[in-house]
């Protein structure tokens, strides 16, 4: 049976290289956006075009209502999900603790750490609710900085990604018992228009020579490691960090 995932924020990025490799393995994809709808039905028509099933699916991950919907929607017209990405988040421009306001630390708070602790929750209930089912399994992307504390730079993201680290934790001894593993990746510097649009445009270069393998990574690189922890092939692993950063 085809195996149904969602992959927040889809419509570019990690999550566009995860959920078009995702469909070339097999599954059938929700592809989650929050606003460019052109960018999400283009990745899901390059998964049509080559076979796949594909449905782009609008949602902010930080609303309730709307993650509960969209939920029903990808179960409606693909089946019954087994498999989340959780990859949706967002980073805003470096700012000194001094420099923070409620309003940001709220925002990057309630999008990377609400909006992944709502997807989960909808997950598992509809994967629990399965007895007898195959189980099911989730990945969380994080970040290199939830460990490096991002300081001067970015701590308000870097504590969003320390609290999903711990949720991972948390949640896959929760649900291991019913079958559903939860493991993390944690990217480090990756070429994709975070940096651009919300961060430091050009960051990828400017650091690359101090990281490890002296470059950035590319998504299609993350993306194999979500790939493989959302796998089968990773029967026996769970509440397990992958670093895709380069040695970072
Ligand atoms: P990106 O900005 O290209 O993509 C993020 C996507 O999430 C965008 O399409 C955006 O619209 C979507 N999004 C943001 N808020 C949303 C919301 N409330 N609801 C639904 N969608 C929402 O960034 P990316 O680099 O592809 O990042 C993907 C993930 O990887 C993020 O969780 C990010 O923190 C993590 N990450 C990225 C890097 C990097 O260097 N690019 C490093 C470490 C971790």
């Amino acid at each position: 049976m085809t195996k149904v995932v969602l992959v927040t924020g889809a419509s570019r990025g990690i999550g566009r290289a995860t959920a078009l490799l995702l469909a070339q393995q097999g599954y059938a994809v929700g592809v989650n956006y929050l606003r460019d709808s052109a960018a999400a039905e283009l990745v899901v028509a390059q998964i049509r075009q080559q076979g796949g099933k594909a449905l782009a699916l609008q949602a902010d991950i930080a609303e309730e209502e709307e993650v509960v919907a969209m939920f029903a929607e990808l179960e409606t017209t693909l089946g019954p999900i087994s498999a989340l990405v959780n990859n949706a988040g967002i980073l805003f421009q470096q700012a000194t603790i001094e420099q923070l306001t409620a309003e940001r630390i709220n925002k990057v708070l309630t999008t990377n750490v609400t909006g992944y602790f709502l997807c989960c929750r909808e997950a598992v209930k509809r994967i629990a609710l399965r007895h007898g089912g195959q189980g099911g399994s989730i990945v969380n992307v994080s970040s290199a900085a939830s460990r490096l504390g991002a300081p001067w730079e970015y701590i308000d993201y870097a504590a969003s990604k320390g609290a999903v680290d711990t949720l991972t934790t948390g949640l896959a001894l929760e649900v291991a018992a019913q079958g559903i593993r939860v493991n993390c990746v944690r990217p480090g510097c990756i070429y994709t228009e975070m940096h651009a649009s919300g961060g430091e445009p050009g960051r990828v270069d400017r650091v690359k020579s101090a990281l490890p393998m002296q470059r950035g990574g590319q998504p299609e690189e993350v993306a194999q490691a979500v790939a493989w922890l959302l796998s089968d092939a990773a029967s026996y692993v769970t509440g397990s960090f992958i670093e895709a950063a380069g040695g970072r």
